[in-house]
């Protein structure tokens, strides 16, 4: 698994883990409407949701769909409301283990734990597969679309908010990417489907129409606002367009395709305001999960698993953790020729065609630095500093960087880092902090890693001082190991010169 791949894996299994947000002094929000829609509950992000729900089981209502895979499935809610309304053998995957974790717990729903581009599944699995919100998050796209075709018998349906019509927003999009957990990285344009599904009968659409100006209330009111308002029309045409919808069908598209939506978006509404979903589950006994036969994603045999489980023909180990089956192999690097390979097998006789996704996924790749591991920082803009909204940064005519602040709490964040955790105990920093009116002041080092990439009180430590204009050299140690996990590694810092308006010159720092 490559660098971002893990890091957004990590982030994915702290914003899915209930006990882990709260250790870090948050609630668990849950990312899609798992406790049913009450009044007042619904939001224009659910309703853009729904949108593309009601359209989901429209299509799988018109191509007769008989089994479900939900790719980057978050808590299940999906794969559960296919469940409900169209087809019983429905599941879902997710590269985060703890969103799967959520997704058994709240619905009893299948799931796994994969990368989108190896999915542990036969050819032809599922009759529809649906990837929604997650190709823009991949490092490997080109790949994942093809894992998509692949196990998707007769519609994959890709969708997209970070879609493009042509190369010429595609490229301003790129140009304004910007390295973060989770990011938008890889920008999907209308015209990459006909590239890679040549012989599909491809439509991609827009979700059109306006929110309207109040949110709808009562369960009539939002179907019918839904109907009125997210109409699907051709992407390229449209004009105000939330987000691309691609349904690509490996036959030709059903005729019927459209004709009921309004009983789907019915439908939808209904199910989301009907079930608490969560509340449900719980009350019903475990037993008859679907997932189907699971195959090694490194030798392709077939898997039994349970528990631990290695491998019989190639070895290669998998684990269990509370009902979730684990197939990210998190230490396996990946084939540099991976994707030569895979588009040799997919276009044997196409050169041009494997040349020109060859280069997509050349001009979607996002090169992630590879981390400082110089104790001492360098302490210039070009480095990659960077401070919150209402600062300033600038670099001094000496060695060393000004921070500016007319609010409180000033701080910079250091460039990406790359240090184990256990091989330090802490940071000196040198520093002048002027025009400060208290007399009791602190510095406050924050320590972002990978198990816990958030900027996090319990993972920061003070250090107080008395104010003065004079330098200052101060250590600031670790805080305590526990909350952090054994092989973890520190991939930022955040400096806080003081907690008050002022003007700090940040002359060094060192990890120690
Ligand atoms: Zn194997």
């Amino acid at each position: 698994m490559d660098r971002y791949s893990l890091r957004t894996r990590k982030w994915l299994d702290l914003r899915f883990d209930p006990e882990l947000v709260e250790l870090v002094g948050h609630q668990y929000e849950p990312y899609q409407p798992v406790h049913g829609i009450g009044a007042g509950a619904w939001t224009p992000g659910f309703f853009m949701m729904a949108g593309r729900w009601a359209w989901l089981i429209e299509i799988l209502r018109a191509s007769n769909a008989t089994s479900f895979l939900d790719v980057g499935g978050a808590e299940g809610y999906v794969a559960q409301m296919v469940r409900k309304l169209h087809v019983e053998e429905s599941c879902s995957t997710d590269l985060s283990i703890s969103a799967c974790e959520r997704a058994h717990e709240f619905f009893a729903i299948g799931t796994l734990a994969s990368e989108a581009h190896r999915l542990p599944f036969e050819d032809d699995a599922f009759s529809v597969v649906y990837c929604a919100e997650v190709i823009e998050h991949l490092a490997h796209p080109v790949e994942t679309l093809l894992e998509l075709k692949r196990v998707a018998r007769d519609v994959l349906i890709v969708a997209s908010e970070e879609g493009v019509r042509d190369e010429a927003e595609r490229a301003r999009e790129l140009e304004e990417r910007a390295l973060s957990d989770h990011m938008d990285r890889s920008i999907i344009c209308a015209t990459d489907f006909e590239l890679l599904f040549p012989e599909w009968d491809t439509r991609v659409f827009g979700l059109c129409g306006q929110l309207p100006a109040e949110m709808p209330q009562s369960s009539k009111e939002l179907s019918e606002a839904l109907t009125s308002a997210l109409r699907l029309d051709d992407f390229r045409e449209a004009g105000e367009a939330t987000g691309m919808i691609a349904v690509l069908f490996r036959d030709r598209s059903p005729d019927s395709l459209g004709k009921s939506f309004e009983g789907s978006a019915r439908d939808v509404i209904n199910f989301a305001f009907e079930h608490s979903a969560v509340e449900e589950a719980q009350s019903r006994a475990p037993g008859g999960v679907f997932l189907p036969a699971r195959l090694c994603i490194k030798c392709g045999a077939k898997i039994e698993l349970l528990k631990s489980s290695t491998c019989a023909a190639c070895g290669v180990e998998y684990s269990e953790q509370l009902n979730v089956e684990d197939f990210v192999l998190q230490s396996e690097p990946e084939a540099e020729d991976g994707l030569a390979k895979r588009l040799q097998e997919e276009f044997p006789d196409a050169p041009e065609r494997v040349e020109a996704c060859a280069n997509l996924q050349k001009l979607l790749d996002y090169p992630l630095m590879p981390g400082l591991s110089t104790r001492s920082l360098p302490l210039t803009i070009e480095a990659g500093w960077t401070v919150g909204e209402t600062c300033q940064l600038s670099e001094l005519n000496e060695e060393g960087l000004l921070l500016e602040s007319e609010e409180h709490d000033p701080c910079m964040f250091s460039p990406e880092l790359y240090f184990e955790l256990a091989s330090l105990r802490g940071v000196r920093v040198r520093l002048a902090v002027r025009g400060l009116s208290e007399n009791d002041e602190a510095v406050q080092i924050f320590y972002r890693t990978l198990n816990r990439p958030l900027w996090w009180e319990r993972a920061s430590m003070v250090v107080p001082y008395r104010t003065t204009d004079s330098v200052m050299e101060l250590e600031v140690g670790l805080p305590d190991l526990a909350l952090f996990g054994e092989d973890d590694i520190l991939t930022g810092l955040r400096v806080d010169p003081s907690h008050h308006a002022s003007r700090s010159e940040i002359l060094s720092v060192e990890l120690i």
